[in-house]
């Protein structure tokens, strides 16, 4: 008998497990609670990667178009100390197809594809009881089903029927600034930053630059700051001209070019960024069970929505071939999804530490690490 499976959210974890379920022609209920796929900003651009992501959308049978959408010369990535001088400038070769970038609307159209979301349906809780899981919508419906998986982000609220922790603060704020038409507007700008990423790194702050399609391009400042510390100096935080004079400030000193990043800046998004524990496991619940950021939020390093992906297709490839009862299934799932997280929050949270950090030049040190030219 075919089991009624239920997924909370419709990210790339959400959508990556449902597209590769589809595949296989197992039937899945996807519940969003934003009205509709274009409600909000889609965000910036995303690297994904052959052993990760690239292969979640093998899985879903998408590598293909996958291929023909992303960025390969996206790779690209130059490092400036805060005078201007270029310190690394490391450029993919063509055939180089290692974290070809692409832009997340991009990535959110590929994978929905033939795929009914349910628009609109925001969930509120879910309890767990002895014949099935019981989901209840903010639109005060209710529905049972035999599996409910949770990828409804950071915030999730399918996470509190299996586990009591919630996220904290890294210390580390970053606000998010876009650019348009660079290559028209501000020439000099596509220039310093390049076909990619441009990342310059001071004491306790950074700047980085990266490039999506169509001469889009999101600028993050990040610092360490105390929790909404920002709210006593921008009571507004709508009012981009407070906040891009703070900015200013808070970089003052650091080479003109760059600071044209902030200065070009259109509307600015307060992003204080937060992790769930490294490591954050919980006792298995027949029935339901998290991915991505709901199960293991780490800081933006590249890894999060690579990880959602293959876990969200290893996930339903199991459920949908596996002769595995469903709850040992998951439990099986679960084993492996929190010892390679545990293994990414690991490497990210000392990433952030030092790429955010007192000595600009271990930030140097560890993309020499990550990228060997
Ligand atoms: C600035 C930045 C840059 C990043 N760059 C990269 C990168 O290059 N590579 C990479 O791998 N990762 C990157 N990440 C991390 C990545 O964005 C996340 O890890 C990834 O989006 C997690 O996917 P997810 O599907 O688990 O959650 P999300 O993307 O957060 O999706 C959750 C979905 O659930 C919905 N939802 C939430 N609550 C409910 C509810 N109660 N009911 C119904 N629906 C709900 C939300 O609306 C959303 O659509 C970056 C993150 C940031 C902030």
């Amino acid at each position: 008998m075919r089991r009624r499976i239920a997924v909370v959210g419709s990210g790339p974890a959400g959508l990556t497990f449902a597209r590769v379920l589809h595949r296989h022609g197992h039937p899945v209920a996807v519940f969003e609670r934003d009205p509709a796929p274009d409600a909000r900003p889609p965000g910036g651009t995303l690297d994904l990667q052959e052993a990760l992501g690239q292969l979640a959308l093998d899985k879903a049978g998408l590598l293909a178009e996958f291929r023909a959408l992303s960025r390969p010369e996206g790779q690209a990535m130059r490092i400036l100390d805060t005078e201007g001088t270029v310190l690394r400038d490391w450029r993919p070769r063509p055939e180089d197809r290692a974290n070809p970038e692409i832009d997340r609307g991009q990535l959110r159209d590929l994978l929905l594809g033939p795929l009914g979301v349910q628009w609109g349906r925001g969930v509120s809780r879910v309890v767990p009881g002895a014949d099935g899981v019981l989901v209840h919508f903010e639109d005060g419906r209710q529905d049972t089903f035999d599996l409910v998986v949770g990828a409804d982000g950071a915030w999730s609220r399918v996470r509190p029927a299996v586990s009591s922790v919630t996220p904290h603060y890294t210390g580390v704020t970053s606000i998010e600034t876009s650019l348009d038409d660079v290559d028209t507007r501000h020439p000099g700008l596509a220039r310093l930053i390049g076909d990619g990423s441009l990342a310059v790194y001071g004491v306790n702050r950074a700047l980085v630059a990266q490039r999506n399609s169509g001469g889009h391009v999101k600028v993050y400042a990040q610092f360490r700051a105390p929790l909404d510390g920002h709210r006593d100096l921008d009571p507004d935080p709508a009012d981009a001209e407070a906040v891009r004079s703070r900015l200013l400030a808070l970089f003052d000193g650091w080479a003109d070019p760059v600071l044209d990043l902030i200065r070009r800046g259109d509307t600015f998004v307060h992003r204080p960024l937060h992790v769930l524990p490294v490591s954050h496991t919980w006792a298995h619940v027949p029935g339901v069970t998290l991915l991505g950021d709901a199960a293991h939020l780490m800081p933006p390093l590249g890894a999060g929505a690579n990880l959602a992906m293959l876990e969200g297709a290893e996930l339903a490839e199991s459920v949908a071939t596996g002769s595995q009862d469903l709850d040992e299934t998951v439990r099986a799932f679960e084993e492996r999804m929190w010892a390679r997280a545990g293994r990414w929050a690991e490497i990210t949270t000392a990433g952030l530490e030092r790429l955010v950090g007192p000595d600009p030049a271990e930030a140097l040190a560890l993309f020499d690490q990550v990228q060997p030219s």
